[in-house]
């Protein structure tokens, strides 16, 4: 897009939504630096696509889009929670019949060498979600990336044979990451994506962790101990080729199990708790290779996708998102090597929702204080953890759900990851957290919070930063508000 086309489309925009056009010179200042956003098909199908891109850059002086495009989850797909405030933009609906799946056109070709099938997701009859926002977008000189996610729904073709397998032997859920299927799928998914549309690249997320992390309840939220993954044939195969035996390990998950029910009652061990679970790591090692064990078939899948792309738009960026958990627990934190990241990666979005971020870390911090750590009192778990994780400024534990996390916690997270990665080309895109829903009376996003958490990551050194979750949900004043900060960036 040549610049007056670009001051053509601005100009427009500015009339409709009677914004004075003054930042425009400084927007294409900043060219250099990326300003991603996620967004998906509902805010095109509600508001009109060319509307939504005058917003985006307008409001947000956002060069590059993240287009929720494979999802059965609506939290980077759907409209608006149920519960939450309604959006002051779009259509003012909860999304009741959220379905999900493939948001643009499946091509049945890519898809021979696995038993699970993409679907296009329904929820917007034939709507195409690439094919409809990739030639705008570029026409303005946006970038577009395909944004993928690891939620599956209940009925995918296909999927019951490459569900995970739990401890009792039940079907999870989730799909298995040492299962052919799975990952031939997600293989495919990406040459559909990348052969069939001229994007810029993709992004893989997948908010998911090993058994042991599950089992300790490590993660805001916590979990079932006996619901943990994977005990399936192949996990069984790939343990044994690494000498761990599969039935070795389920006694020693069971009985972390049983642990871990006793110590969410109360029930202190003779030894106390935290010996009491290191005794358990001492007599099954099995724990923490079962861990591995499942962390690098995670990990592999990374690399199929990084493989898959490049052999099929030999231009296109990869890039993966990093959940959340990685800011809070220590265990998680150990598993995202970010140098390890950069060889498989041309970006890695790492999640920094601080707003939101404030009730996740509280939450996480009584999972931990209710079991492992239940020797210790609660605000010392969270002093600890601070000091594990760096964290130099952050708010009590009482006051943690309605604080939230700081702009300094954004700025020493996107300099952890930047030095990460240094000497590398991989790039860090922290995402900025723009209304992420949180319950009633929790901290909520301000324009304040969103200007100083994108200057924060910004100031940082990182090269570009994402919006997130998704715009469908964002106040029009909060994304301002990241625009301005961008432009001074
Ligand atoms: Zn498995």
């Amino acid at each position: 897009m040549n610049r007056r086309q670009f001051l053509k489309a601005g100009s427009l925009a500015t009339a409709a939504a009677a914004i004075t056009p003054t930042w425009l010179h400084a927007a294409d200042k900043n060219s250099s630096k990326m300003v991603g956003i996620q967004v998906g098909a509902v805010s095109f199908v509600d508001e009109g696509t060319q509307r939504v891109l005058d917003i985006l850059q307008e409001r947000g002086g956002v060069n590059t889009l993240f287009l929720a495009a494979f999802t059965y989850g609506r939290g980077i797909a759907g409209r608006q929670i149920p519960g939450q405030p309604l959006p002051d933009h779009g259509k003012q609906e909860y999304d009741v019949n959220f379905h999900g799946g493939n948001f643009a056109t499946p091509h049945a070709k890519f898809y021979a060498r696995t038993k699970l099938k993409a679907v296009k997701a329904p929820d917007h009859g034939n709507y195409d979600l690439l094919a409809d926002v990739l030639p705008k977008a570029q026409s303005r000189g946006m970038k577009v990336y395909a944004w993928n996610e690891d939620v599956f729904g209940k009925d995918v073709p296909g999927a019951e044979t490459v569900r995970e397998i739990d401890l009792r032997g039940r079907p999870a859920g989730t799909l298995c990451p040492l299962n052919p299927d799975y990952r031939e799928f997600l293989i495919a998914l990406t040459n559909d994506f990348c052969q069939s549309y001229e994007l810029d690249g993709v992004m893989w997320g997948s908010e998911r962790q090993g058994p042991l992390l599950n089992a300790i309840g490590a993660k805001h939220g916590g979990g079932d101990p006996a619901r943990v993954t994977c005990f399936c044939e192949f996990h069984q195969k790939a343990g044994k080729e690494r000498g761990i035996d599969m039935a070795r390990a389920k006694e020693g998950f069971e009985k972390l199990a049983a642990f871990m029910r006793a110590a969410r009652k109360g029930e202190r061990p003779n030894d106390g708790y935290f010996v009491q679970f290191w005794r358990l790591l001492l007599e099954y090692p099995e724990l923490i290779a079962w861990e591995k064990l499942w962390t690098d078939g995670k990990h592999a899948i990374y690399s199929d996708i990084y493989k898959a792309a490049k052999k099929s738009r030999p231009g296109a960026q990869v890039g993966f998102h990093i959940w959340h958990n990685n800011s809070f627990s220590p265990f998680f934190r150990a598993e995202q090597d970010y140098a390890a990241f950069a060889k498989v990666a041309d970006f890695l979005k790492i999640v920094v929702y601080n707003n939101c971020g404030g009730p996740r870390y509280a939450d996480y911090i009584e999972q931990m204080a209710s079991g492992v750590l239940r020797d210790l009192p609660r605000d010392e778990v969270l002093r600890i953890n601070n000091e594990w994780l760096h964290y130099t400024n952050e708010a009590r534990l009482d006051k943690l759900p309605t604080a939230g996390l700081s702009a300094d916690y954004v700025f020493s997270e996107t300099k952890r990851a930047l030095d990460g990665v240094a000497g590398t080309s991989c790039k860090i895109y922290p995402g900025i957290d723009i209304d992420v829903p949180t319950e009633p009376g929790q901290k909520k996003t301000s324009p304040d919070d969103v200007y100083a958490s994108t200057s924060a990551a910004f100031h940082a050194g990182a090269p570009g930063i994402i919006f997130s979750r998704k715009y469908s949900e964002m106040k029009l004043a909060n994304l301002s508000a990241g625009g301005k900060a961008a432009r001074e960036a």
